[in-house]
């Protein structure tokens, strides 16, 4: 195979061209590391002293680094960094009617608050999904949204997986096979009665690690009040990002008011139980946080219906 391969002492680094490429060197080397912006594993293999011998760099694999619109929305490549996805979606936001573009624009607000400019310059989306981090940024919105992934392995081909509460299957675990490649996101135009929101609480507000961070992603009946379907993304509640499937059923179907909401809060701290020994302590903090993130989503979206 004709591609750049550095091969040192410890480590062998591939940096195939094409997608077919990808996916044989995934299958020969399962346990191989891809690496876009190097802000994960880098700090894995510097501060935790995590040694991977196979890097795959994806970078020049036209497949992952694709960002095009579609019929129903966006597909952004995996390896498409998070401020070439924000770029675009800026424009998307300026071409299309605010209805279609509101879970757009909830991911270009939430970047301002994303790391800082240098590593938004080289983080891919890829990386942050695959990652998992409890306390992802992009997570709970590609949560609450039900963003489908493209997933490809050489044996099975290509399959598309939903990002939901099942995705994750333990700390920093998903669904996904040792020799998958992600290779892109669809991120959906908003319909005319769907409201998005989301927030990030930290500790200082630029360049620092949420504490929690909650999307919520509602759809109405027309020319109603009534809620037809509602999703959320919480992070930082969890060892990993998690849905509300309890509060979600509930408000399925009811009018979108106080009295709702308030009994909706009870659900959701059942949604969200922190043990007293989870690890970042502050259990009281952050499910009072939790709580009010969703009473702002409430405020937010009721400023907005018609
Ligand atoms: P990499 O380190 O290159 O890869 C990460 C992981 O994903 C690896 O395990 C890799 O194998 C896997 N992977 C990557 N692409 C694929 C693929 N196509 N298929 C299968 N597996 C794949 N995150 C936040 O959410 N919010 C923040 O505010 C934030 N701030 C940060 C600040 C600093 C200083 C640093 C160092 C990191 C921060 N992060 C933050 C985390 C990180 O920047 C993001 O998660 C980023 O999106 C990771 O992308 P990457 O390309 O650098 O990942």
């Amino acid at each position: 195979k004709e591609y750049l391969l550095i091969a040192g002492p410890n480590v062998t680094w591939h940096r195939p061209t094409s997608f077919e490429d990808l996916l044989d060197l995934k299958f020969k080397f399962p346990n191989a590391k891809i690496v876009v912006g190097n802000t994960e594993i880098g700090v894995e293999t510097k501060f935790k002293k995590m040694t991977y011998p196979v890097i795959i760099q994806p970078s020049v694999v036209k497949e992952l680094n694709e960002i095009e619109e579609t019929l129903k929305g966006v597909r952004v490549g995996a390896a498409v960094t998070l401020n070439n996805m924000r770029a675009f979606l800026i424009n998307q936001i300026k071409k299309h009617l605010k209805e279609r573009t509101r879970i757009f624009k909830a991911i270009v607000d939430m970047l301002y608050w994303f790391a800082g400019k240098q590593i938004r310059s080289v983080g891919a989306i890829g990386g942050n999904i695959m990652t998992g981090s409890p306390i992802s940024d992009m997570l709970p919105i590609l949560m609450a949204t039900r963003v489908e992934l493209e997933v490809q392995n050489k044996k099975n081909g290509l399959r598309f997986i939903t990002l939901d509460g099942n995705f994750f299957t333990g700390y920093r675990k998903t669904v996904l096979q040792s020799d998958d490649v992600l290779q892109a996101i669809h991120i959906p135009f908003s319909g005319k009665h769907q409201y998005f929101e989301a927030y990030k609480q930290a500790r200082r507000r630029e360049d620092d690690i949420a504490i929690v961070n909650a999307a919520v992603n509602v759809i109405f009946e027309e020319n109603s009040n009534k809620i037809s379907n509602i999703s959320f993304g919480f992070g930082g509640m969890s060892f990993k990002t998690v849905t509300a499937p309890k509060t979600e059923q509930f408000m399925k179907g009811k009018a979108w008011n106080k009295e709702t909401i308030e009994k909706a809060q009870i659900l959701l701290l059942e949604d969200l139980p922190l043990d007293p020994s989870a690890p970042g302590g502050m259990i009281q903090y952050r499910k009072s946080l939790a709580l009010s993130l969703f009473m702002k989503a409430y405020i937010a979206i009721s400023e907005q219906l018609p």
